[in-house]
């Protein structure tokens, strides 16, 4: 059975109206033709299919006109970027077949939220580059992500034991209870929106009772860094 046929035949059993096979074949190569790697990719196939499939799932297909994927720059991080209509993305993926589920599924996950009304994710509320805030806005939302991915069985892009060490580097003032503390309550929260992770990354005990009463028991207060370096160099 062919390619059509084959949709034909899901269409016929779920009665359907018959749609002939120019449609189908159009349907097919609009689908495909939304996604574009550039050249040098080893692993152009896996890649585009992964993106493919998850793009599906998550129904961000229906929102955006192209997918474009590229190379990230010398720092291997993967990264996205959605054009100011919120039609394209360019996705900056490392060529590695290396847990690519999971990154393909963190990182669609971010542009999910972007394109989610409910989620009121805005450009104005992210934290300026270089600042210990904007390290710790990417922390939280890369928590938020991997622990509904890890909630729901599927691949992240981190594991659980790997984002709670990573707090550290985020709030090196706090004590090691206390961190722990802090990233239970984060790992198990439920539903949050683009507001609520700006806030926190400001101040992490500013929105939510729990955090503010963990804080207080264990009577600590965070520091603001204006720059990574001084987070990075914090106790040093
Ligand atoms: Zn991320």
């Amino acid at each position: 059975m062919n390619l059509n046929d084959c949709f034909n035949s899901i269409a016929v059993t779920q009665e359907a109206t018959f749609i002939p096979r120019e449609i189908w074949t159009t349907l097919i190569e609009r689908h495909r033709s939304m996604i574009k790697i550039v050249e040098g990719f080893e692993n152009s196939e896996q890649i585009c299919k992964m993106i493919e499939d998850v793009a599906g799932e998550l129904g961000i297909n229906q929102k955006l006109e192209e997918i474009s994927i590229k190379h990230p720059p010398d720092t291997p991080i993967d990264m996205n970027y959605l054009s100011s209509d919120n039609k394209s993305l360019e996705l900056e993926i490392v060529d590695s077949l290396d847990n690519l589920e999971g990154r393909v599924r963190h990182e669609l996950m971010h542009v999910a939220d972007q394109l989610d009304g409910k989620f009121k994710h805005k450009n104005s509320l992210v934290p300026p580059e270089g600042t210990g805030a904007f390290r710790r806005y990417k922390y939280l939302w890369n928590v938020y992500i991997d622990s509904r991915l890890v909630k729901s069985g599927k691949p992240s892009y981190d594991t659980q034991e790997a984002r709670e060490k990573e707090i550290e580097e985020c709030y090196p003032e706090l004590s090691a209870c206390l961190r722990k503390r802090c990233f239970t309550f984060l790992w198990g929260m439920g539903l949050l929106d683009f507001e609520q992770i700006s806030a926190m990354s400001y101040g992490l005990f500013s929105i939510f009772e729990e955090l503010k009463s963990l804080a207080q028991a264990h009577g600590e207060k965070q520091i603001t860094f204006d720059t990574i370096e001084e987070l990075k160099n914090y106790g040093k």
